[in-house]
């Protein structure tokens, strides 16, 4: 499988340095590595970061959006205008939309299967509290963000899942090799026991504080596909040196 490392911006970057970064990231990517990225900038930045990766072969992707393509659905953004703007993938149930923006469950599963729909590929992320962790409710959180957001996949078409911990994203504190490994594990079983054909390949990754200097012994688990990296992506040097940790 490949190794995949996605880099989420949030609401960072501005119309220039986001063609500064594409320029940037030209210079010092080798067309060799540039398929393993894709970029989730913020949505009003999207067009400015396609026409700068324009004859790369980086992705690009949408840090979240509405179940309905159109509508009266105000601030939201729809999966068929991503698709038709050229996106591959999509987050769904990004920590900050579940708990900052207090996103149901059962938006997720919805989410998941309008961008199929569209084309577009579904990244879905679980993860559990601190709380969650010390109660113990880390495989009970896992398994039902898992299977409500997967209620209604189409295995034959891509979806990825991103484990991120709540208390990991944003804080400098990374989950620990025994700890990502157990959860990673747990989630290639659920997979396997919903698709017994896509469910070994559906790729995993890992996100909370990933930097180039802690990635390497993650990148060596077999349930770690890739990585899904927020703060230390807004720096070309910062996301192509955890690539490199990580394959090299
Ligand atoms: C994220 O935004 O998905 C994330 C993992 O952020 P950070 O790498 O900053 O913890």
């Amino acid at each position: 499988m490949s190794f995949y490392v996605f880099g989420n911006w949030k609401m960072n970057k501005t119309i220039q340095e986001t063609g500064e970064y594409a320029r940037e990231f030209r210079e010092k990517v080798k067309d060799s590595e540039q398929s393993a990225f894709c970029i989730f900038p913020p949505a009003l930045v999207a067009y400015q970061l396609v026409e700068g990766f324009k004859s790369t072969q980086v992705s690009w992707g949408g840090q979240n959006c509405y179940f309905k393509d159109s509508g009266a659905f105000t601030g939201e953004n729809s999966p068929a205008l991503l698709s038709e703007m050229g996106a591959s993938y999509c987050l769904v149930g990004h920590s900050e939309r579940r708990h900052v923006f207090l996103e149901p469950d059962e938006f997720m599963g919805q989410k998941v299967k309008a961008l199929q729909d569209c084309g577009v590929t579904p990244v879905l992320c679980v993860g559990e509290t601190i709380d969650d962790r010390k109660w113990g409710r880390t495989n009970d959180v896992i398994t039902r963000q898992l299977k409500s957001g997967l209620s209604q996949v189409d295995f034959s078409k891509p979806v990825f899942v991103a484990y991120e911990p709540v208390w990991a994203i944003g804080t400098g504190e990374v989950a620990t090799i025994e700890q990502v490994a157990e959860v990673h594990n747990h989630l290639r079983d659920i997979l396997m026991e919903l698709s017994q054909d896509s469910g070994p390949s559906t790729p995993i990754l890992y996100g909370g504080s990933v930097k180039a200097a802690n990635c390497a012994g993650l990148a060596k688990l077999k349930e770690v596909n890739g990585f899904l990296v927020g703060g230390a992506s807004l720096k070309v040097d910062d996301l192509l040196d955890i690539y490199r940790n990580s394959v090299g």
